[in-house]
């Protein structure tokens, strides 16, 4: 099992010791704008439970859990008008991705056309 950090500031957004830009939440899920955005949308969808990544969160979350999640990301999609013309889903998880906040957490891009999935080298 990963070690959770609970001093992450994704956490610390989920005790409300830092603010946020919420965009949605339910009793499994809170969304908020990134603070440094990279698109015109760009959210952040995560648990409110205690998880480092996607291979965390899948191993010990619950399927209500994880439905909430999903279903979060589409209805925040609808609700910022970005489900129409698209939208990128992110997440990275381990060391090779670059993963900055170890809480999990969905980035949701979108509001204008996103270009390569990846950078070239
Ligand atoms: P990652 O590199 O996938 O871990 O992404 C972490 C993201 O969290 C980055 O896009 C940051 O801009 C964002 N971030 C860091 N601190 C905050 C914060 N206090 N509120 C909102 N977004 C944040």
């Amino acid at each position: 099992m990963k070690t959770y950090d609970p001093n992450n500031v994704f956490a610390r957004i989920l005790r409300g010791e830092i603010p946020c830009r919420k965009v949605y939440e339910d009793e499994h899920t809170l969304a908020f704008h990134d603070i440094n955005p990279q698109a015109p949308v760009h959210v952040l969808v995560i648990p409110k439970g205690a998880y480092v990544d996607v291979d965390d969160f899948s191993a010990r979350a619950s399927d209500g859990e994880i439905a909430a999640l999903w279903r979060a990301v589409t209805a925040i999609a609808h609700d910022l008008g970005v489900a129409v013309p698209g939208y990128r889903l992110l997440a990275n998880t381990g060391p090779e991705s670059g993963q900055e906040v170890p809480h999990l957490h969905l980035h949701l891009f979108g509001g204008r056309p996103l270009g390569r999935m990846i950078a070239k080298e």
